[in-house]
Formats: C-alpha cells, structure tokens, sequence
C-alpha cells in the first residue's frame, strides 16, 4: 500500500519520544469498562492503585487531554472509544498493564504505530495498551543490528540504519509501526532480495499474557519466536525487535513510472507486460505495480514503484522492459537513496482518511487474473481506488513455509483492493460495496492472504486460510502462551 495513496501525493540514534509529563488517573476514580467476555465490569478505585501503583507512562480516560489523540487510528473508518488507555513507557509498563488486563479479564487491544487497516488496535469501551512512545531506536553497527523499541515507526527505524550505510526490510510507508508490520511479516521493496521483515527478525522482547517478560530468538523460546514470526498479535504485546541489517549502497534506483489506462497497450497490456518481466527480474528488482486514479488530474493510471538495489551500473538496463511497456505519462525513476525510495522525510498521512481494503496471495497474474481486475474497473467507474499487486517471489520464496508462522511462500504477488473516503463525509458505504464487488472477482484468484491486510468483516476461515499448514501450530503454541485469547483483536487464531 503505497504513500501516494494516502499523502499528498556504530553509530547510535535515539528518538526516543519522552512522554509529556505522566499523566495518572486520579485516586478515587472508578472506570466502567467492558471485559473479555463482553461483560461489562466496574473497575473500581483499589484496583486502579493497583494499575497506578510503579506505572511510568500516561493513563488516559474519556476527557483527559490526550485522550483523543491517543484512541484516534490512522484509518479513520474506526472512530474507537477505549475506557481506558494505558501508554506504556518502558517494557515494565507493559508488564504491569497486561497482568491488570489479565487479571481482570479485561478486553484488550494492543498499538504500536495505529496503522492497523482493521481497526483492532482500538477498541470501544475496553482497555488499549499503548506502546507508541517506546520509540528508541539504536543502531550497532559492529553487529549489524538494529535494536528497535516497540513503538518506532519504520521510517526512523531507515533513516537510522542509513546513516550507517544499512537497512533492514521494512514497509513501504514510512509512518507504518514497526510492531504490527513486523509481527505478521512484513513486506517491502527490498523482499525480493532480503525476504520478509520477520526473515531479518534476529529477537524480540515480549510480554506474555501471563505477565512474563521473554526473550524469543532461535535460542530462547524458540516456539515463540516461531509463533511471533507472521503470527500478528496473538502471542503477547512486543516490546522491542532485533532486525538484521544489510549494507547498502548510498544510492540505489528507483521512484514511480506512470502510465496512462487507456494508452496502447492499455492497462491489460501494461499488466500483461508487467507479469513477464517479473517472471524473470532479478532479486535486486523490487516492482509494484497499482491500477488507480491520479489525484490531481482524476485519470486512470497504471503506476510502478520500482527499487532496485543491485550495482548501479546494472540498474537502467534492469528497469529497461518497464520503460518500453509503452510510452510513460511521467518517468520519475533515477537514482536515490533508500529512505528517499521510502519517503522517510515524507509528513505522515493527514488525518480524516479512511479506507476499505481486501487482501489475499496470488500464485502468478495470470490473464484471467488481468481481466478480471480490468473488467470490473471499467465497469465500475469511480475516482477514489486502487488495485495493488505487490511483487514477492525472490528471497521470500526461497524459506520454506513452514520455517516461520507466515505461510504463502510461494506468493507471487500481494493483491490488494481498496478504496478510500473522508471523514467526516458520505463516502463509506459506496467505497466500501466498490472494494466488496471487486473482491467478489478478485478473491477467486487469489490462495491464502497477507493477515496485515486483514479487514474488520473477514469472515474466520480467512485466518485458517492465511495460515494454512501451520495453522494446528499455532493453536496450540496459542493455548500454551494465551489460554484465556486476552489478545484477539487480530487476526486471532484460537487457542487449542
Ligand atoms: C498506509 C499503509 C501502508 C502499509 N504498507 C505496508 C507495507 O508496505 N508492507 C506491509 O507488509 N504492510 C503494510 N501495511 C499493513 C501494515 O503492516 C499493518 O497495518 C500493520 O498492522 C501496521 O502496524 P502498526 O504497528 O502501525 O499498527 P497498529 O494499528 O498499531 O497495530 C496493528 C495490530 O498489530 C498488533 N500489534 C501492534 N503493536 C503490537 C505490539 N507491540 N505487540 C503485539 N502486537 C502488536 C495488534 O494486533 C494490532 O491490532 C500498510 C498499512 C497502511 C495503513
């Protein structure tokens, strides 16, 4: 899912986001909140000093200043009031927030960078542990690691890294969390070469529904670390990651190349094209390619957002068949670096945008594929969509499916609908019945999905789905670590 779409068109360095003077419920208060089991409880004012009791960060309710800025999403579609908002300042707060939620049954989200498309890391009238300003980020250069808190967004997490002439793989949006991305996998323009996030994912700090504060790492709790690699949220609320980094060169190439729709040979063409050259790209070659509208001029376009990360000598013969599909409206590939590739210095999005989505995997863009996509755009006009096909294969196909909780390997492509509105504004119920009609034609294709993509009204087979043979798994792991499903508000894979 790309910037465009959503904003306007040894070395150590540490963001670390202190918090404005924690801010604490005031002795006496009781707090009506909603439990587990939907029930509705009373916290009452001991168990609150018990909450308050060590607690470093900010605990917000309804009418505190903050409170509205804290329960706010990036996809404005979910407009969620929490009962209470615990944000963390050190891992020990989570600790001492998830032994409350647990001990008190208490329905509970969990939010790192809020870019959840779903929704879930708010919730209405429960408890939301926040770990947003956990955000410091320390590069080791010696060990080519990134030690990243929790709350981080991915574009620091790049800016970091390259001032050490390193990256990892993160998404392609700079104000997405590092939390959510990572943990139910993470792709982005560097997979192809690199594989996913989680296959560059060294360790994790986590906090366990029991309270306890673990390690996972091929050496300790090594299930865990399985679990925590494509398993989204289920296991625990994360405190902190080790991500694996690459040296990269200061400049790589890439940028967008645009076509219009309608051009010889027309978006069935351009796609048609597109799909036999990624049959035969070398890793280095990251190229997404999305069917949508350009903001400022309302034409259909089909756009690229091509990487590519291998010697730069090689790169203008690399990204040569993409410029010959036909004859570009706009060409803005050149050389750049990473985090400008990744719009690390880009504003986040402004709020008020909301957005419908639908995912799933695809095994080759097939021609039927094409034209389904095609078919129902133009039977369908509308200004304010998009049909993404994300290129994996590469190193992402080259770990077995099994060796992480993540499942579609062998995915060519991540395919996803989506159509976006304004809020306040009228513009929910038509975006969201345009994504549902095109999902209708699309999903046939499409084997297993991406659980970061996941939608607020996903039937449950789509988890089962998504994970495919690692799915009996990951229910057990499930059980041993979460009994109770205190974290459902994902993807949830049910404890058994
Ligand atoms: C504009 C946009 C662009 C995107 N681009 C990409 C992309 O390029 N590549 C890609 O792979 N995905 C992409 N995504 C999807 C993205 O990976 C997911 O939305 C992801 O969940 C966002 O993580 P977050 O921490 O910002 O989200 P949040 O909304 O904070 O959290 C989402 C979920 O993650 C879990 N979670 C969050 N923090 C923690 C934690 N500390 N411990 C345990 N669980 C936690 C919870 O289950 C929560 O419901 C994009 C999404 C958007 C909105």
């Amino acid at each position: 899912m790309k910037r465009r779409t959503f904003v306007t068109r040894g070395l150590a360095v540490l963001t670390a986001a202190a918090l404005p003077g924690a801010r604490l419920l005031a002795a006496g208060t009781a707090i009506d909140i909603l439990g587990l089991d939907g029930r509705q409880l009373t916290l009452k004012p001991a168990d609150l000093d018990d909450l308050r009791a060590g607690f470093k960060g900010e605990l917000l309710t309804a009418g505190d200043g903050g409170y509205d800025g804290a329960r706010r999403l990036w996809n404005a579609a979910f407009d969620r009031h929490p009962a209470l908002i615990a944000r963390c300042a050190s891992a020990a707060d989570v600790q001492h927030a998830v032994s409350f939620a647990s001990a008190h049954a208490l329905l509970t989200a969990v939010r790192g960078g809020g870019h959840s498309l779903s929704g879930q890391s708010g919730c209405d009238k429960g408890l939301v542990i926040d770990v947003s300003q956990m955000r410091e980020v320390r590069i080791d250069k010696a060990a080519r690691q990134a030690h990243v808190q929790a709350g981080s967004l991915l574009g620091a997490v790049d800016k970091a890294a390259q001032a050490a002439g390193m990256a990892t793989v993160l998404g392609t949006v700079n104000d997405t969390g590092v939390a959510g991305l990572t943990l139910g996998g993470g792709q982005g323009r560097l997979s192809r070469k690199r594989g996913l996030t989680i296959d560059n994912l060294l360790a994790l700090e986590v906090v366990t529904a029991d309270g306890r504060a673990l390690r996972a790492s091929a050496a300790d709790n090594p299930d865990l670390y399985w679990a925590l690699r494509g398993g989204g949220g289920n296991f625990g609320v994360v405190t902190a990651f080790t991500y694996r980094l690459h040296p990269i060169t200061p400049q790589l190439y890439g940028g967008t190349l645009t076509y219009a729709y309608q051009d010889a040979p027309t978006a069935r063409g351009l796609l048609r094209g597109y799909a036999e050259i990624m049959g035969h790209a070398p890793d280095e070659l990251g190229a997404d390619v999305a069917l949508a509208v350009d903001r400022e001029t309302q034409q259909r376009i089909v756009e690229f957002d091509v990487c590519y990360c291998g010697p730069l000598a090689d790169a203008e013969r690399v990204v040569a068949p993409l410029r010959k599909l036909g004859k570009p409206l706009k060409d803005a590939l050149g050389q750049a670096p990473y985090t400008k590739l990744q719009g690390s210095d880009d504003p986040p999005a402004p709020p008020g945008i909301a957005a419908y989505v639908k995912g799933g995997l695809v095994y080759g863009l097939t021609p039927a594929l094409i034209d389904a996509a095609i078919d129902y755009i133009e039977a369908h006009p509308a200004h304010n969509f998009e049909i993404e096909f994300g290129a994996n294969g590469g190193a992402v196909a080259r770990v077995a499916p099994t060796a992480t909780a993540y499942f579609g390997r062998g995915a060519s492509h991540t395919m996803l609908a989506f159509a976006f509105w304004k809020v306040p504004g009228d513009g929910a119920e038509a975006s969201t019945a345009w994504v549902r009609g095109a999902w209708k034609e699309l999903e046939p294709h499409s084997r297993g999905n991406y659980v970061n993509l996941a939608s607020a009204d996903d039937r449950e087979t789509r988890v089962h789905e998504a994970y495919g043979d690692n799915y009996a798994r990951l229910a057990s792991l499930k059980k041993r670590y979460d009994p109770a499903n205190l974290f459902h508000l994902n993807a949830n894979i049910k404890p058994a």
